[in-house]
């Protein structure tokens, strides 16, 4: 416990924890072929079956010979060579070649065993048939060697890794037609809250409309799960408990927004308390402290509170580390870095913040951040006009201006 732990309040760290260690991938393996599989995550580590480059071949368009040929070469005694064949890239030469002859070899086209450099054909004079050099390349110079990519057994991407698009043209590379992959999981995602409307209604008094499904939506679109939307449930009992149960049934994971802080009309937990088991956590963040967690009979339940930064800021910094877990991928630490705030920032020890802000590099160089103003957990322009969270930690008192401070730059799921 730090100096500033509040007791009831549970440090951030401790509930991701305890939520990896309670959840395990429950997504099947299943085989995909490539031009489908971006966004995936690998249920084995791929080998590679081929050597890449396949053969020995040119780094350039030019002339390939023995490097011996031309070891006096110079601009003061130039040496010709006898041009015997050519050599392009998918037809190569296939003729025998002796000493004191070379071929016009092409990028990509394979070279002779015979042969040990290429000489860039800008770097020649070419009479016919006579090449004649000018000055004496290095051994190997301009080669591409067979496996000095990847080579046969290599593991070129570990199980648990999810796919992005710099490896789908490696693995094209090697030959994979098809990946094994683990399933998309599938999640239900609901409002909760009589004052919610959907989008296309007219406010009555003392109505919102939903947002937070657009945003939890919008985030998981980027995470490659299928969505499965369950709209806006009223703080009703019976609605609350049908909706959950059916959810339970369709999806591996149910997340809701709203009604899991204390008030009156947040029946959320009486439902849950019957048909899961549900903890209800008190976290030691701001924004975001009322978050439930726990088990339906078939799915994992994530209750994000309903204060639009407190839904996204839980949803990335807990719900999606957990739910990469349950999609068998291999989970990775967020990018933080210091930078130096350049606005004055309100903060009271006890909580971890996740304050917005906006990063960027100024004139000398340094990572410098500003805050976006009204750090309100209902204020959503805080949120979508900044480009990182400026992350204080629970100790942390208010931030001079000038004094340095942890930023985590949005990954692409937010940006
Ligand atoms: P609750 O967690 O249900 O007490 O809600 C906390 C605050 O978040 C209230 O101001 C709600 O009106 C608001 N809120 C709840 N759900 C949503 C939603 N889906 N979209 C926008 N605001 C919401
Ligand atoms: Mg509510």
């Amino acid at each position: 416990m730090s100096s500033c732990d509040v007791p009831g309040l549970m440090p951030l760290a401790d509930a991701i924890n305890k939520m990896q260690d309670t959840l395990c991938n429950v997504c099947e393996a299943i085989t995909l072929p490539l031009s489908s599989a971006l966004g995936y995550t690998l249920n084995q580590d791929i080998i590679s079956q081929q050597n890449v480059p396949p053969f020995n071949n040119s780094a350039m368009d030019g002339y390939a010979l023995h490097c011996d040929d031309l070891i006096d070469c110079s601009v003061m005694h130039p040496i010709s060579l006898i041009e015997v064949g050519k050599s392009f890239a998918g037809a190569p030469f296939e003729g025998s070649i002796q000493r004191g002859q070379c071929i016009r070899i092409m990028t990509g086209a394979m070279i002779p065993d015979a042969l040990n450099c290429v000489v860039m054909q800008e770097q020649v004079t070419v009479d016919g048939e006579t090449i004649t050099f000018v000055n004496a390349p290095k051994l190997h110079n301009n080669l591409r060697f067979t496996g000095e990519d990847i080579s046969v057994g290599q593991t070129v991407l570990s199980k648990g890794h999810k796919l992005t698009p710099r490896d789908i043209p490696l693995l094209a590379s090697l030959g994979f037609s098809e990946l094994p992959v683990y399933r998309q999981l599938k999640v239900a995602v609901m409002s909760s809250g009589d004052e919610l409307r959907p989008l296309g209604s007219k406010l009555e008094q003392g109505e919102i409309y939903d947002s937070n499904r657009y945003s939890i939506i919008g985030l998981l679109s980027r995470i490659n799960v299928e969505v499965i939307d369950f709209g806006i449930i009223k703080d009703d009992y019976s609605e609350i408990k049908a909706a959950l149960i059916k959810a339970d049934q369709q999806a591996d994971v149910v997340i809701t927004s709203g009604g899991v802080s204390v008030g009156d009309a947040d029946f959320i937990k009486q439902v849950l308390n019957e048909i899961g088991e549900i903890g209800f956590w008190k976290l030691a963040i701001k924004p975001g402290k009322p978050f439930a967690f726990g088990k339906l009979q078939n799915s994992v339940f994530f209750g994000l509170p309903g204060n639009p930064v407190s839904a996204i800021v839980t949803l990335y910094q807990l719900a999606v580390p957990a739910m990469a877990k349950m999609s068998g991928e291999a989970v990775k630490a967020p990018l933080r870095l210091n930078a130096v705030c350049i606005d004055t920032l309100r903060k009271a020890p006890g909580r971890t913040d996740f304050q917005r802000g906006n990063y960027s590099v100024n004139e000398q160089g340094q990572l410098i951040v500003t805050t976006t103003g009204n750090q309100g957990s209902g204020v959503f322009s805080s949120m979508s006009q900044s480009n990182c969270f400026i992350v204080l930690e629970q100790d942390r008192g208010n931030i001079a201006k000038g004094e340095t401070v942890e930023i985590e730059p949005y990954s692409q799921l937010m940006d």
